[in-house]
Formats: C-alpha cells, structure tokens, sequence
C-alpha cells in the first residue's frame, strides 16, 4: 500500500475527506516534501495547494494530487471549498495537534463541510516505517556519527558550550545534515545533570563530563544520538556511573523486539539503574519513537502498553542526572525486527576521554 492509500483506507467511517496541514502529513501522504501547504485527500480525488513559492517544485515533485496555487484572490479556504464541491465531502477529519485554535476557527467557519479530529488515525501509520523511510533513517544517523567522531578531535578544555555547539552544528552539516533534528544539546561539568540543559557560556574544564544530543534531518527525516565524553580524566564515580547507564542501556536493547511493550523495554533498562542505587535519578523514559518527527508514538516508558511492531523505531537513551554533581546519558537508534533489533549508530560507547 502506497502512503496515500492509507489515508484513503480510514475514509470509510467517520469521514469523507482529510485535511492534511502539517508538513509531515503532507510530506507523508505526497511523499514529496514542501514547506508549506494544505492537502485535500478523498476517493473521489486529492488536490494539494501551495503559494507561488513552492508552486514549482510542488508540480514538478507530487504525483498523485493535483497541484493548485493559492493567491490572495484564491485563498486557502476557497480553494479547500472548491475541492468539498467537486468530491462531494461532507466531513473532513483535520489534524488538532498541528493547527492553531485561530487557524482552527477560520477553518470552520469558512468550510463547507464538518470538521472532526482525527489526530490520532492520520499520524498512526508514520509508526511503521516503510524500507525507504528506513533508509533514509539510516543515512541520517550516519551522518551523526560521523559529526561526532568528528566533533570529538574539536573539543579543548578552555572553550565554552555554546563554542562546541557551533562546531557541532557545523560538524552535522558539514557531514551532509540538511537541517537539525533539534537544537543539539551541548552541556558540561555540573551542567551535565540537566537532560535537556541549553549550552552556556560555562567554560569546559578537565574532569568535566560533556553530554552531547544531537540529530540532523535528511529527506525529512530525524536522526538522534546522545553521548557522553569526559575531558582529561573520570574519576572512580564518574566511571561507575557511566558503566550503570551503559549496562541499561545494552539492557533495554536486548529486551526490544516487536511483541515487547515500552513498558517491558523501559523495565530491562531501569532495573540495572535501580539495581546500582540510581533509580530516582533516571527520571524521563527509556525511549521515544521518531522518524519524520524526533518525537512520535509509542514511547518505550513506564506506561508504554502498545506492543512494538516490525520496522517501528525507537530511540534508545537511558540516563542518570545526579543533581549538582554530573550526569550521564548515551543514546543510539534501534529499528524492531521480529526477533530483535537492529542498532543503526555506530559510534563506539567505551568511555570516552578526550
Ligand atoms: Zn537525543
Ligand atoms: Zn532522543
């Protein structure tokens, strides 16, 4: 079934039409990516509308809608209204998460046709990634590795976080990145103890932890990797801390295979962390799904209930923060297979002092 065709496979029940106005939705259904844009999708036809910006591209690389322009004499909503005429919608399911309550607004008051949330059934397919889209994820997180093996002979004590962020950044690009996944995590030292801490002017220092997060988008989609290096020396604590939230690490990835829950999953990691001592420091879940988004359904945490399937892929990354002191992370992606998983980061997970 082609991504289309499984939109078009949940207009049987409660809608007719879908209103597609995330990028990656329209990404998705179009399979063809342009920044901005509405797309209609019914049996009786799909049309996608874009401005002169992205008019060009948009006819030479979609195939299965047609393309239209929208103008200020032909704006969204008339041409959303002509398209509900020609196939006959009468209810259109449209994605709550990705519209503002203003944009919502206009919507129903201007459209012919009711609006119902169907959130949940338009972005459930993207859990199941296509070989293509595999692809695409596997080159996006090599390019990761490479910037971090990179980024790694770049790192001297006396800079500052926010300096080894630039040369990170340019690291992801310069590898071939098309754009940042995310604004990489870049923290050291004390710092380190905040997961999702935002680079400083903090001067890295020997003996410091550095934890570094970081993915790029390729062909739109999301590559994601965290690891943690020391500068100079680690002390006996540093070291045992590390060596814990690599055990979890390997933990959790043996227990991923399609069957197992992100409960199940999330578990075999955090009982190593437990088992050391370090349970109440390892706060946030073991893993997060992604693919045209860093973060997608199902999470592999504590309430994860959903099986994984085949082809989901899920990131990896179990930490422990010690608040004050340092913290600890290592994050690599896994793709399910029925009776494992397949790691697609390369980086090496020894520590590593630089
Ligand atoms: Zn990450
Ligand atoms: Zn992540």
């Amino acid at each position: 079934m082609n991504n289309l065709d499984k939109y078009l496979s949940i207009l049987d029940g409660e809608a007719d039409g879908l209103l597609l106005t995330s990028r990656y939705s329209r990404h998705y259904g179009a399979q063809h990516d342009i920044a901005e844009g509405v797309a209609v999708v019914s049996k009786a036809g799909c049309r996608y509308f874009t401005d002169s910006r992205y008019i060009e591209a948009a006819q030479n690389g979609i195939r299965d809608f047609a393309v239209l322009e929208m103008s200020r004499a032909n704006p969204f909503h008339k041409l959303i209204n002509e398209a509900i005429a020609d196939f006959g919608i009468t209810v259109l399911g449209y994605e709550e998460d990705y519209l503002t309550a203003a944009e919502l607004r206009g919507y129903e008051e201007k459209l012919n046709a009711k609006l119902v949330p169907m959130n949940g059934k338009i972005h459930s397919f993207r859990s199941v990634k296509e070989d293509w889209e595999l692809d695409r994820m596997r080159k996006a997180q090599a390019i990761t590795d490479k910037a971090f093996s990179e980024v790694l002979g770049r790192i001297k004590a006396g800079m500052t976080e926010k300096q080894l962020q630039a040369e990170l950044i340019y690291c992801l690009y310069k590898n071939g990145g098309e754009g940042l996944a995310f604004d990489p995590i870049v923290v050291s030292g004390p710092n380190t103890s905040l997961p999702h801490g935002v680079a400083t002017d903090r001067v890295i220092r020997e003996g410091d932890f550095i934890t570094m997060d970081f993915g790029v988008i390729l062909e739109g989609y999301c590559s994601d990797m965290t690891r943690t290096v020391a500068v100079g020396y680690a002390t006996e604590e540093m070291e045992k801390v590390y060596n814990t939230v690599l055990q979890a690490q390997l933990a959790g990835i043996a227990a991923s295979r399609a069957g197992a829950t992100g409960a199940e999953i999330d578990g075999a990691a955090r009982q190593v962390i437990t088992d050391a001592g370090y349970g109440k420091y390892f706060g946030h879940g073991y893993g997060h799904s992604i693919g045209m988004e860093c973060h997608e359904a199902p999470n592999c945490n504590p309430s994860g209930q959903i099986p994984m399937q085949v082809n989901m892929v899920s990131s990896a990354e179990p930490g422990i923060y010690l608040p004050g002191k340092f913290g600890v992370r290592i994050e690599d992606l896994v793709i399910f297979t029925q009776d494992g998983c397949e790691n697609i980061t390369t980086s090496p997970k020894n520590l590593i002092i630089v």
